[in-house]
């Protein structure tokens, strides 16, 4: 089975689209979504709209439960809380319900956990280093954990009792995801907004009869998301960031 692991969108229309042409090329049998499909981008209805139609399993992140208010905002960064406070008029009732309908950690099988932040803060915890993922191992006992939020691809690595180390993902590069007591934390990079430096849309292609997963980047038009960001006011630092890829 073929799963692409999508996460992060955040109302970015034009990414979504692109990546998920990208996908149909590939031929996937399933999708499963890490969170954040709404929150800073312009189409968060659009968006959701899609990702229902596709997502076998998905989880809600911090701006899901922001823009249901099921998390207060008060912690959001200023831009992203006029972002999510103008997308709670935007989305439509059946995608608010939607969203409301998704856990914050979700098993699509036995070996899998899906989280949006860490399996010790599902909605929160940015999982930054490998300490920060050796102290995660811990709390959960999946062969893998696909994890969004920071916006960065990283594929973490446990080995036993050995410390967990950081494994260097490039796009396109595939890690072999080895047996024999091997953990992993894998994050597929976002396909809303990027953070590391790379503008295009990422996400990560999970193949379970080779056992590994493979990093992808896809370009987009980012100018017209953020037109459509201008034409509706939103915060302009979150349109900026879009070219950069921070
Ligand atoms: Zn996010």
């Amino acid at each position: 089975m073929k799963v692409a692991i999508i996460s992060d969108v955040h109302a970015n229309y034009e990414a979504l689209t692109e990546a998920l042409n990208e996908i149909d090329n590939i031929d996937v049998d399933s999708f499963w979504i890490l969170g954040d499909l709404v929150g800073y981008g312009p189409l968060p209805d659009e968006c959701v709209d899609k990702l229902k139609k596709v997502a076998a399993s998905a989880v809600a992140g911090n701006h899901d439960l922001g823009a249901i208010q099921e998390l207060d905002i008060e912690n959001f960064n200023v831009d992203g809380r006029e972002a999510i406070v103008w997308q709670r008029r935007r989305i439509g009732q059946g995608n608010l319900n939607y969203l409301r309908s998704l856990p914050v950690r979700e098993r699509p099988d036995g070996d899998i956990l899906l989280v949006h932040g860490s399996p010790r803060q599902p909605s929160w915890e940015y999982v930054l280093t490998s300490w920060i993922a050796d102290e995660n191992f811990e709390l959960f006992k999946e062969r893998i954990c696909f994890f969004g939020h920071t916006h960065l691809p990283v594929a973490y690595r446990k080995d036993g009792n050995e410390d967990c180390t950081a494994v260097i993902v490039e796009e396109g590069s595939e890690i072999s995801l080895e047996e024999g007591g091997v953990r992993w934390m894998i994050n597929p990079g976002s396909i809303g907004q990027p953070r590391d430096g790379d503008p295009r849309a990422a996400f990560a292609l999970y193949d379970t009869e080779k056992n590994a997963v493979r990093f992808i980047r896809v370009e987009y038009d980012i100018e017209v998301t953020q037109e459509i960001m201008r034409k509706f006011g939103l915060p302009p630092f979150l349109r900026e960031r879009l070219s950069r890829g921070i």
